[in-house]
């Protein structure tokens, strides 16, 4: 069941899945009544209060169930400022993993196709569509190194083991002028992939990877927090030139 209610404060954030019932915390307990409200201030019986919201698409993103590794909001964003991502693209993706990347793109895009070979993860990213409501991404427990199915795609996502054995079938699927884009947590990973799209109808846009630095506020302690994730991955974007 998708998270349906958040409750916020200064300190705390808190997702309410059933709100029929009362909801435990460790500021007390919120009555089955007082979750029907929304848009509002409510307290719990021992007198914290939250603020009682409907949960948005980024609530019920951030409790997705995780199988494999994810790609982290921060990239997704580089991802969908450097292709134009819009509601008008149809996107293909692989692997699907635990949906994190696919179903981002499915919530901006008109429609994503995701290849996954793993049945256990396909499960993981059915039940994740399924809270998040996307009826425009489609799974498919495929190998994507064998090819894809779409034509006329506006951009291929790639987030494998060996990214340049999609090379080819992102360059058949892709309509000219579409973008490929590989996430690799490694540079040899990242080297063979740009090397071997050489071979194929692509121009290397660029590869970057993208460090946030967040900052705590507390009072005038103001400063970077002293401790970030410092590495994700590297983000290579092709452009598909020729037919
Ligand atoms: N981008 C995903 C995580 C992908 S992890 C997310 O944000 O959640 C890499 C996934 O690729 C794994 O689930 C693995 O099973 C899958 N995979 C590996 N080789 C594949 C292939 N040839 N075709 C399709 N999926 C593949």
């Amino acid at each position: 069941m998708a998270v349906k209610k958040i409750l916020i404060n200064s300190t705390s954030k808190l997702y309410v899945k059933d709100t029929s019932k009362e909801y435990h915390c460790k500021d007390g307990t919120f009555s089955a009544a007082d979750l029907q409200k929304k848009n509002t201030s409510i307290c719990t019986k021992q007198g914290t209060a939250f603020f009682i919201l409907d949960a948005a698409f980024l609530d019920v993103y951030e409790k997705m169930q995780r199988g494999p590794q994810i790609i982290t909001l921060k990239d997704i964003g580089l991802i969908i400022t450097n292709t134009g991502i819009n509601k008008d693209s149809i996107v293909v993706d692989a692997g699907a993993g635990s949906g994190a990347l696919c179903c981002f793109l499915a919530h901006v895009a008109k429609k994503v196709t995701s290849y996954e070979l793993r049945e256990d993860f396909l499960k993981i990213v059915e039940q994740n569509k399924e809270a998040l409501a996307l009826s425009n991404l489609i799974v498919k427990n495929k190998d994507i190194y064998e090819g894809i199915d779409e034509k006329n795609v506006d951009v291929v996502t790639l987030d494998l083991p060996e990214p340049w054995k999609a090379i080819a079938p992102a360059s058949k699927a892709l309509k000219p002028g579409g973008y490929l884009v590989s996430y690799s947590p490694t540079i040899p990973q990242t080297s063979d992939f740009v090397e071997q799209c050489a071979q194929h109808p692509f121009i290397h846009l660029k590869t970057c990877e993208l460090i946030e630095r967040e900052w705590e506020f507390d009072r005038r302690k103001i400063r970077p927090h002293s401790s970030i994730i410092n590495h994700t991955g590297f983000l290579t974007f092709m452009r598909k030139v020729g037919l």
